[in-house]
């Protein structure tokens, strides 16, 4: 896809900027303060910031964060997060405790070129998420134009991304671009073999994707949750372990029957799909569970009160093979429950082997982002999405919303 770039504006030069991010990060409460709990999503949007501060722009942060439901909840202020971009651009940022109004517009008039305004959270205001147009008008007051840099907030239709960029001149952020041009290499002749790794807990967030990438990949490789989904549908045994076998699709007024939609694909890609041949199983999910290996190869079953909770050995190796053959990876999900240190190996190995990989690794938002911090493999891939649904909706080929109005 082809975006307006931020680079191709000529007359950018000193202009009012409302530069709309994706700062939805984790905050954690250390006594009376709150405080940004990981900081890679402020980070990416750095040579964004930079390349508008060398323009002498002036500039006013948007972002929602949490779900604070159109109500005003101070521990999801984005007070911390001005904190957090301050200390790692080593230069102030001021903060309004508001994104709309005459306090906001007053603050912006008076900016100088080079200075940085975090405004507060756009999901305080129920006009957000309703996707309000009187208020998408109240936040542009005031700018000269939009940089879009809020991939992983893109694919909702609310006020402050779709309907914003209807508004003013709207262009790209260098983030933006970078995510679009990592999952193009997934989807657009990527080099072959192209092999996808999905796991996690629930097919319903991944089923569109798997559809898709089952079409284009040369191997899908399943674990985590969604694997026991087609175990299932293939009639082996998984004792009590997490299975989403159907989903009411609301909007759709309909059920959807996954273990028969898993059925389905198996049969129809078979050579292309695998699955775990052997599983850590425990009767509890928590620390300290007695756990044991179920080789399903060796007809060892699984019994009532267990729960397959993690990709075993055996599985390693026969993943890490398939990983050694592959030149494009794809991954998005977790192995099994890799929170919890007894179940939480599948997934290290796992990781590490797509760091030694020679392919090229482009790596799912979400939690998959969470595991690549906890294993400390920052900087090891070729690519770590910020945005878990976001590149999910773009490679099931979906148009991402608030894309629409920056295409050129
Ligand atoms: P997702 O957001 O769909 O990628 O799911 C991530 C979650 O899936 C993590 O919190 C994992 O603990 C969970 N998960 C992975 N494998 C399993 C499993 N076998 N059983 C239950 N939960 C799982």
């Amino acid at each position: 896809m082809k975006l307006k770039s931020l680079k191709s504006v000529k007359n950018i030069k000193g202009k009012t900027i409302l530069l709309r991010v994706a700062y939805d990060v984790p905050l954690k409460k250390s006594g009376q303060t709150v405080k940004v709990a990981d900081d890679r999503r402020i980070r990416e949007t750095v040579p964004t910031i930079n390349y508008l501060l060398k323009n002498n722009c002036k500039i006013a942060l948007l972002t929602w964060v949490g779900r604070p439901d159109g109500k005003v909840v101070s521990g999801l202020s984005t007070k911390p997060i001005a904190k957090a971009l301050a200390k790692i651009l080593k230069r102030p940022v001021g903060f309004v405790d508001d994104c709309v109004g005459p306090k906001v517009t007053k603050t912006i008039s008076r900016l100088k070129p080079k200075q940085l305004l975090m405004l507060e959270n756009v999901r305080f205001y129920p006009e957000e998420e309703a996707d309000d147009q009187m208020f998408a008008a109240l936040l542009v007051e005031g700018y000269d134009m939009i940089v879009f840099d809020a991939f992983a907030q893109s694919h909702r239709v609310h006020a402050s991304t779709t309907s914003i960029t209807k508004l003013l001149p709207a262009y790209s952020g260098l983030l933006l671009e970078k995510e679009l041009k990592a999952l193009d290499g997934i989807v657009k002749q990527p080099k072959r073999p192209l092999m996808v790794i999905l796991g996690g807990a629930k097919l319903s967030d991944k089923v569109v994707v798997l559809e898709e990438l089952l079409k284009k990949a040369d191997k899908v490789l399943i674990g985590g949750g969604i694997a026991n989904v087609f175990f299932k549908a293939l009639k082996v045994e998984i004792g009590s372990s997490f299975v989403q076998s159907s989903f009411v699709d609301k909007a759709k007024r309909k059920n959807v029957d996954y273990v028969a939609l898993a059925k389905k694909l198996y049969s129809q890609y078979r050579n292309k799909i695998v699955l775990p041949v052997d599983l850590i199983s425990a009767s509890k999910m928590a620390a300290g569970a007695k756990t044991r290996i179920i080789d399903l190869e060796n007809g060892e079953n699984i019994s009532k009160n267990e729960m397959f909770l993690d990709i075993g050995p055996k599985t390693v190796e026969l993943f890490k093979k398939e990983i050694k053959k592959a030149k494009t990876i794809f991954w998005n999900g977790p192995m099994g429950v890799f929170e919890i240190k007894e179940f939480t190996s599948g997934t290290k190995a796992l990781a590490s082997a797509l760091v030694k990989s020679s392919a090229k690794t482009v790596i799912g938002g979400g939690d998959t982002e969470t595991v690549v911090a906890l294993y400390k493999l920052e900087g090891k891939f070729n690519h770590v999405s910020t945005g878990g649904g976001a590149s999910l909706e773009y490679l099931s080929g979906k148009k991402l919303p608030a894309l629409k109005n920056i295409q050129s």
